[in-house]
């Protein structure tokens, strides 16, 4: 039986820890080996033992990764690469040519919006700027020559929502094709390829590797002739991931379901004891009942995930102050591991989208809610609110 036959069936827990992992031929070990290594022995010319003739194109800790990502996200392919950057980057190269035209979101994560506005554009690309969680915002940027449609959902850093079937729905009748970055939810909460989606994106770096000690990147398709398309670009570019990378995200991903479910459930308590905080004035959390979108989040998403973004009374200064005070959140960028982060949008991730129509608020912060003790989590930020 073929591993994704084998698999199809199983629950995401049960397919997190074993798509991918089967036990090494020579010595049965469990885990996949780091298969540290550049080329392969051949024998005789065009002779591979295995398939495998440089690393590059393929390594079998990389393609243990690649065949757990596909399963994770109930694809048909996966691609990893050195970053979610560099992922993004060979899509964006893959498929579109000088005139095509995308629509990307109001909100995202700042290098995604430099990589369109600073590299892309350059190429002759154009692109849009969409209200992403109203679907006739979409429909009004769509052009003749729109090519993708970008969407991030929870978005990064104010976790707006968008209808992905919706948006899909949007796409298609335009001929286009809908690109969804799921780094915020993990495929755990959130399965964007079963809403309609066609590609799927993740910064590995967060929630998948999940303990901030790997920066990786992946593409995960349910088209066969996509996924060759992408994976001969993935070779011909050669912004791959390294197989200890490949490894580290392939051991985050084991626990990725018990971590996601408590990563949510401390945002919870955290996001509403904001809510009732005097000197928080707005709080962005899918998860509160107010949340505008939270009735697609609640149909979509499997829980509302641990990244909550908060604005503060006393404008930008208020909002330096709050972090530099933070001492269990600790202030640093990146997000999605079991330790808890702290950071100031506008000064740090969001730098480069100063002045754009995704600027982000002056006195807002970002939380990344780790999976410590929600007591320590909310004592730590009480605190460092005064
Ligand atoms: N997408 C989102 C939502 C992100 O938050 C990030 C990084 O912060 C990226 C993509 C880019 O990923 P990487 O930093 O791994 O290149």
């Amino acid at each position: 039986m073929s591993d994704e036959h084998q698999h199809a069936h199983q629950s995401f827990e049960t397919r997190a820890i074993h798509a991918g992992n089967t036990a090494d031929p020579l010595t049965g070990a469990v885990v996949p080996p780091i298969y540290q290594v550049s080329t392969y022995k051949q024998d005789g010319v065009g002779g591979l033992r295995g398939g495998y003739e440089y690393s590059r194109s393929a390594n079998p800790t990389r393609t243990a990764l690649e065949e757990n990502l596909a399963a994770l996200e109930s694809g048909r392919r996966g691609l990893a690469f050195a970053s979610g950057l560099a992922a993004e980057d060979c899509l964006l190269r893959a498929l579109l040519v000088p005139g095509d035209h995308v629509v990307i979101p109001n909100d995202a994560y700042g290098g995604t919006f430099r990589l369109f506005a600073k590299v892309v554009e350059r190429w002759g690309v154009e692109w849009s700027v969409a209200d992403t969680s109203d679907a006739a915002s979409v429909r009004a940027a769509v052009t003749p020559r729109t090519k993708l449609i970008w969407v991030e959902t929870p978005s990064n850093p104010l976790l707006g929502i968008t209808d992905i079937a919706a948006v899909a729905e949007v796409a298609h009748a335009a001929g286009a094709r809908l690109v969804v970055d799921n780094t915020f939810a993990s495929p755990y909460l959130q399965q964007p390829l079963a809403l309609g989606a066609d590609i799927v994106v993740h910064s590995m770096t967060k929630y998948m590797g999940g303990h901030s000690d790997v920066v990786g990147g992946a593409l995960v398709v349910n088209d066969d002739a996509l996924g060759e398309e992408l994976a001969f670009h993935q070779n011909a570019m050669g912004a791959v991931a390294g197989p200890f990378d490949s490894w580290l995200v392939l051991r985050g991903i084991k626990t990725l379901a018990v971590r996601m479910d408590r990563h949510s459930l401390n945002a919870g308590r955290i996001a509403e004891m904001l809510v009732s905080h005097p000197k928080v004035t707005q709080v962005y959390y899918p998860g509160l009942p107010d949340h505008p979108g939270h009735e697609v989040a609640a149909k979509q998403m499997r829980g509302f995930g641990g990244m909550v973004s908060f604005r503060v009374e006393g404008g930008e200064e208020a909002a330096v102050e709050v972090c530099n005070r933070a001492r269990l959140f600790t202030l640093g960028e990146s997000l999605g591991g079991v330790e808890s982060l702290i950071e100031h949008p506008g000064r740090m991730t969001h730098a480069s989208v100063a002045g754009s129509a995704l600027e982000v608020p002056a006195d807002l912060v970002r939380l990344s809610v780790g999976i410590e003790a929600v007591d320590d989590q909310l004592a730590d930020l009480t605190r460092a609110l005064g």
